[in-house]
């Protein structure tokens, strides 16, 4: 017989710690389980100089504020972690870090035995809280090879940590763009593969991106635009907040290449898919800028005028003719750094609500098996639901459920 307690949920990252918040409102006995510390993903799976892609006044929990920055500035990863410690502290949090699940089996009275580390726990609710973003994906390309240095973002920590050399980035969401900079800045040879990719602007006309995704509805959509499934967004909160544009980066000396397809021989090759890559994306840009104006007309807003934003800069030579394929040796590229996103990990889940695709089957964070529960994955009720902002608004739904079974 396990330790019995109302619900467990797994996981202390921003989803556990919502998820506790509203468990604690509704008086309902509860207790998370971390296999590390709390928050570990912000403190260890994060490059050093990483800046949360919202201000402090959005990239938070609406019962908590950052109460010593400039609410518009895009605070570091540190202060995040700090915040989420404030927050547990503030909310008493039962955490016991340190216990690994390794399993959840439903008992035969409609509880769930959980098999951790430690001891064994029984519990009439399980809360899944373990993260979208468990697991590197790094596409099986490039053979090991000798002379060349492979990593996922997710090890990526500062420019110096690589070996001295050319250095090649896949992937154009927010992480392999602002890693793409840094390394560049710190005089770097950088060559960075693009593909398709979304990059709203920063700011416009006097408002952050995420003030326009929160009017707009798009915080609040509930899937994605049908064929924008895999289409990854660029956005940064780097060097005090600017919109990505890929021309600006290839005039500051970085080199663009189309999606990164194969390996032969010692030479890698690319796609001559660049220019349509880069000028979807300008599409995405300008067409935000245009329902920005429209809700402005609209609304009858005052907002300040902003005509320079439509400006695209001129075309560089890397775009309109990209090279297809690099010599890895001639152009003494001896690191990659894989920006290629995640993938979930519920082996340890074993009731029957994982699909065959190993994604969860349940609706709103509500699995079919009565009990079950999950926060944290990329639109699990909205596009918000894998931000902080949107984890709690799901963390409170999920807990209602609960408190009403
Ligand atoms: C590079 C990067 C930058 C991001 N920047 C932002 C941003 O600026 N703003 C924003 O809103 N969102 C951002 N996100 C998205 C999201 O907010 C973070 O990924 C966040 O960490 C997700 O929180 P979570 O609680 O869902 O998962 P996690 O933070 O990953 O927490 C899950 C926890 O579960 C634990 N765990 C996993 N398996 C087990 C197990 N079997 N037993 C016990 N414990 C377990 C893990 O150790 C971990 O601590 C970013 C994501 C990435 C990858």
């Amino acid at each position: 017989m396990g330790k019995k307690i109302h619900t467990l949920i797994i996981g202390a990252g921003q989803a556990g710690l919502a998820a506790s918040e509203h468990l604690s409102n509704h008086k309902i006995d509860h207790l998370i389980l971390e296999r590390h510390r709390m928050v570990e993903s912000w403190r260890t799976s994060r490059w050093d100089s990483l800046v949360a892609n919202g201000p402090a006044w959005h990239d938070k929990f609406p019962t908590l504020e950052f109460t010593d920055v400039n609410q518009d500035s895009f605070v570091s990863k540190d202060r995040v972690v700090e915040y989420f410690e404030e927050f547990a502290k503030k909310i008493k949090a039962p955490i016991i870090e340190n216990i690994n699940v390794f399993e959840v089996i439903k008992d035969s009275k409609d509880n769930f035995l959980i098999q951790t580390s430690d001891e064994e726990y029984e519990a009439k609710n399980v809360i899944a809280a373990t993260g979208a973003f468990q697991v590197p994906v790094i596409p099986k390309i490039i053979p090991n090879h000798s002379n060349l240095e492979q990593l996922h973002s997710k090890f990526y920590k500062k420019p110096e940590q690589l070996k001295k050399g050319a250095v090649l980035v896949v992937g154009s969401g927010s992480s392999g763009s602002q890693i793409a900079e840094e390394l560049n800045k710190a005089n770097k040879k950088v060559y960075f593969s693009i593909g398709p990719h979304d990059r709203p602007p920063r700011k416009y006309r006097g408002k952050d991106n995420v003030w326009w995704l929160g009017v707009l509805g798009k915080w609040e959509a509930k899937t994605p635009k049908p064929g924008t499934q895999h289409v990854t967004i660029a956005v940064s909160g780097y060097d005090g907040g600017k919109t990505i544009d890929f021309r600006k980066f290839a005039h500051s000396g970085i080199t663009l290449l189309g999606m990164t397809k194969k390996y032969e021989n010692g030479k890698l090759y690319f796609s001559n898919d660049l220019k349509i890559n880069i000028e979807n994306g300008d599409k995405n840009y300008l067409d935000l800028l245009n329902e920005a104006d429209e809700y402005i007309k609209k609304n009858n807003l005052s907002f300040p005028e902003e005509p320079e934003a439509r400006n695209i800069i001129f075309e560089h030579s890397c775009i309109t003719k990209p090279l297809l394929e690099l010599n890895i040796e001639e152009l003494d590229i001896t690191s990659v750094i894989w920006a290629t996103g995640y993938k979930h990990d519920f082996s340890w889940m074993k009731v029957d609500v994982i699909g065959d695709d190993g994604k969860p089957i349940h609706q709103n964070g509500i699995a079919k098996t009565p009990g079950i529960y999950f926060l944290g994955l990329p639109w699990l009720s909205m596009r918000g639901s894998s931000f902080i902002w949107g984890v709690w608004k799901d963390a409170k739904y999920v807990v209602e459920h609960i408190a009403n079974r």
